[in-house]
């Protein structure tokens, strides 16, 4: 019953995050602050008040338009909203609420930005996977079973980036064109950080199922180059190895 409960609270919590998180993204991709500042409608400049606020509730209330001047507002915030509270109630199911939940959590949250500023602009803001490296530091002394395993994750983490940045290097020359831009390799760093050896390993094998899966279903849109972003593929693996890890680890290790 008290799960169900908590559950419910984090759902109301986690809309209301998904929500800052939305905004914060589209405010990186415009360079604005996205600390201060209040909301305001996009098309008409009104400030917006708390009742505008509410997640998925005020869009549904308002039919998908401003109250102030009926500009139709996009699905992407109920969307991002309800995405997010259910990404954190997949947290919650698997880690309860412990240290792992708050580390887990916040790190969604970094992939969550970055794959939306990424989405838009073919960008992946170092903000985001510093924040990414600072929950780790912070949340491994609860979660990491030894020191050993610490420097482990730190070794993987960094033998990531420079495995990852050679790989590409390699590939800029066999394509004679840019194969995977310096934020997804950064990306990758953060990961092998946050997942280790072997998880890291199972991860981009995961990211690339989805990235090519992203590409067919984007195919239309991705633009002639072939440029297409791939640090949201990456994030939805990491999501993945988040929930599902320790069972993908155990399957590894059988066919190994
Ligand atoms: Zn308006």
């Amino acid at each position: 019953m008290i799960k169900i409960y908590i559950a419910f609270w984090l759902f109301l919590f986690g809309t209301v995050f998904g929500s800052f998180l939305n905004c914060a993204a589209m405010r990186i991709v415009r360079g604005e602050d996205f600390i201060r500042g209040r909301s305001r409608c996009r098309s008409c400049g009104h400030e917006l008040r708390a009742m505008d606020l509410i997640p998925i509730v005020s869009w549904l209330l308002s039919h998908g338009r401003c109250r102030y001047c009926k500009a139709k507002l996009s699905l992407r915030y109920p969307l991002t909203e309800l995405v997010f509270a259910v990404a954190l109630e997949g947290l919650f199911f698997r880690y309860g609420i412990t240290v792992a939940f708050a580390g887990a959590s916040c790190l969604t949250g970094c992939l969550f930005v970055l794959s939306l500023v990424d989405l838009e602009i073919l960008e992946i803001p170092d903000g985001c996977l510093l924040t990414g490296v600072i929950a780790f530091c912070v949340t491994a002394p609860f979660t990491m079973e030894s020191a050993k395993a610490f420097f482990l994750h730190v070794a993987a983490g960094l033998v990531t980036g420079v495995v990852m940045l050679v790989l590409s290097l390699v590939m800029d020359g066999v394509l004679q064109r840019e194969s995977m831009g310096g934020g997804d390799i950064k990306l990758f760093a953060l990961l092998g950080l946050w997942f280790g050896f072997t998880g890291i390993l199972i991860l981009t094998f995961l990211s690339c199922i989805f990235g090519l899966l992203f590409v067919s279903v984007r195919r239309r849109q991705t633009e002639p180059g072939g440029i297409f972003p791939f640090g949201p593929a990456i994030a939805a693996a990491a999501y993945v190895m988040l929930i599902f890890g320790d069972g993908l680890r155990d399957w590894y290790f059988r066919f190994l």
